[in-house]
């Protein structure tokens, strides 16, 4: 629907005005063989229903419709329009071009957000502002919140409950695959195989750390460092089968007999240049893994693999 006639000061020029509606053109198209001009809904509407030009039944197609030439776009933004909120006193009149810049701050509109000043503080439509009421409002919104939050409870509790059955589900899987794995020993092979990967996948990933002073090898480390290194091994996703077997490893009395005694380290001190060593990502210790050390002998390596912590000297 196009501008209402009667709002716009002076005559207006006949081409300006829309065949469907009779109103001044509106957002306006033209046909692409007659030109005739329309405002966009109003043609579009029309198309909707027969796919011909309202004055003279030229077929159009809506994709066919094409902007009005500039000379009639600009004879459209030199008229001179009455403010929409000229019912509720607004006496503006403004170029068409300016009609939106001024709708958005016209004082008049009945629906211009405002601020309560009355204390709530909320932003509400003008014309709602003689009946407001800041307790009422304030009650109504501290309910729908509360509403959400009894909403949002209610959904937490049954993600929890799925959660329940999902653990529940688990277990019974795990369970299945023990009686499974215990009545099929190929199965024990296969996964025994499968851990074996997952080892070696991790290995790869750590990055190469070079010892430049042996002689820093803590052999009897104390419970809070273990755990901290513990800690750091499962931050570099070392596979969890592996993780306690390696720690208790950090220790001489698990250490094979080449790195047992401080008299049998000295003995291998030249040996150790040939270890494989990858770093623990942050600290001063280094894991020597059975997997890339098979060229090490019996003696100095062993299953999974060692880890060996250090006071300094691990670049
Ligand atoms: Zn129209
Ligand atoms: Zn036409
Ligand atoms: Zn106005
Ligand atoms: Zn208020």
């Amino acid at each position: 629907m196009g501008y209402d006639v009667g709002r716009f000061q002076g005559d207006v020029d006949e081409e300006l005005i829309c065949p469907v509606c009779s109103d001044v053109l509106e957002d306006p198209l033209q046909a692409p063989q007659c030109e005739h001009a329309f405002c966009s809904n109003c043609i579009h509407e029309w198309l909707t229903r027969q796919p011909t030009c309202p004055v003279d039944r030229t077929p159009i197609m809506p994709n066919q419709l094409k902007p009005i030439p500039r000379i009639l776009r600009n004879l459209l933004c030199r008229l001179y329009i009455k403010c929409d909120n000229a019912a509720f006193g607004c006496s503006t009149v403004v170029k068409l071009d300016m009609l939106q810049s001024h709708l958005h701050e016209c004082e008049h509109n009945p629906k211009k957000p405002v601020h309560c000043e009355q204390g709530c503080g909320l932003i509400i439509p003008k014309d709602e502002l003689k009946d407001h009421n800041c307790v009422r409002e304030l009650r109504a919104l501290v309910q729908s919140q509360q509403m959400k939050i009894g909403e949002l409870q209610s959904e937490l509790a049954d993600q929890k409950l799925q959660m329940n059955n999902q653990k529940m589900e688990i277990q019974l899987i795990k369970e299945y695959m023990r009686t499974f794995r215990a009545s099929n020993p190929r199965l024990r092979e296969l996964q025994t195989e499968i851990e074996n990967d997952d080892v070696v996948r991790w290995t790869e990933t750590l990055q190469p750390a070079r010892v430049t002073r042996w002689g820093g090898m803590i052999s009897t480390p104390d419970a809070v460092l273990q755990a901290v290194i513990k800690r750091a091994l499962i931050d570099s996703s070392c596979p969890s089968h592996i993780v306690n077997e390696l720690m208790e490893n950090a220790h001489e009395r698990r250490w094979p007999h080449g790195l047992s005694t401080l008299e049998t380290r000295q003995l291998n001190r030249r040996q150790y240049e040939n270890y494989v060593a990858k770093r623990i990502p942050g600290k001063q210790a280094v894991i020597v893994m059975a997997c890339e050390n098979q060229h090490m002998s019996d003696d100095l390596i062993m299953e999974p693999g060692l880890v060996m912590i250090f006071a300094h000297g691990v670049e």
